[in-house]
């Protein structure tokens, strides 16, 4: 119960890593404010947190002002400030350079990067409320090597990079320190909604897709959620008490 007494606010908290990291912390005793615009996929994580110290969803779009202002008065109502945000949502998307339109990477810089920028933002006094805190964000191997095919992405995820070394250096005298994690493939429900993904697992199957999804992976196969979560449980907590500006890479090897 490492992180009892703690509040962690946890974006894209209905799916995947952000919902393994929810589950984690709670588990470690942290009270957490589960945020996703996928209303049922919260409920769902809800439930499965049942150690956490309290569950409180709330229904938010992170590129949303009005939505993060909610989010900032229910946690100042509720505990006062925050000690923990985790910045895990995100969208992927697959288009080559040639019919990417400015729309399609307009959304995708605009969740992934300025969705992240809007959670410190909105968090950063809530924070200082409690004395200092600890921010994790949610990156990507595709912010370190090429994605063919997904130049959107890939921009949105190592644009993170510069935020979250600027924000770490900004931020340390003040007791807030940002750290982020770089996955490589990870099953979860971004890929199986991939148009992609889907023919490869029309063609050879759910376990086989995700062996040529693992292609390049020294490691031999796609990441699940809760390992993920394992190092943003590592970075939220004070194990990490001397860890800021860092970039943790769990990808099974894909980048070395
Ligand atoms: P996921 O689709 O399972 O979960 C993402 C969640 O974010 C969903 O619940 C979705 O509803 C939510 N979300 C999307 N846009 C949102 C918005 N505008 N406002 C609020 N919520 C929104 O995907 P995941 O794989 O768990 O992805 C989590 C993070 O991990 C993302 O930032 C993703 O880029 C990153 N990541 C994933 C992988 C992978 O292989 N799955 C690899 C590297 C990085």
């Amino acid at each position: 119960m490492e992180l009892k007494g703690k509040v962690a606010l946890v974006t894209g908290a209905g799916s995947g890593i952000g919902r393994a990291a929810a589950i984690r912390l709670a588990n470690e005793g942290a009270a957490i404010l589960g945020t996703d615009r996928d209303r049922l996929g919260l409920e769902q994580t809800a439930g499965d947190a049942a150690k956490a110290a309290a569950f409180q969803l709330v229904e938010a779009d992170v590129t949303s002002e009005a939505d993060w202002a909610e989010c900032v008065a229910i946690t100042e109502r509720n505990w006062g400030g925050l000690d923990i945000l985790v910045a895990a949502a995100g969208i992927s998307r697959a288009t080559q350079i040639e019919q990417l339109d400015y729309a399609e990477w307009s959304e995708v810089l605009s969740v992934n990067l300025s969705g992240v920028f809007l959670a410190v933002r909105n968090c950063v006094p809530l924070m200082e409320a409690r004395g200092g805190g600890s921010i994790v964000i949610v990156s990507s191997a595709s912010g370190i090597k090429a994605a063919p095919g997904a130049s959107a992405y890939a921009a949105s995820k190592s644009g993170l990079r510069g935020f979250a070394k600027s924000i770490a250096a900004e931020l340390g005298p003040r007791g807030i320190r940002v750290n982020t994690i770089f996955p490589g493939a990870v099953r979860t429900s971004m890929w199986r909604s991939m148009p992609f993904f889907q023919e490869l697992e029309r063609a050879q199957g759910e376990e086989a897709a995700w062996r040529t999804i693992a292609t390049g992976t020294p490691l031999g196969r796609v990441a699940s959620p809760e390992e993920i979560a394992e190092g943003i449980l590592y970075l939220a907590s004070k194990r990490s008490s001397f860890v800021t500006g860092s970039e943790m890479v769990m990808d099974g090897g894909y980048t070395a």
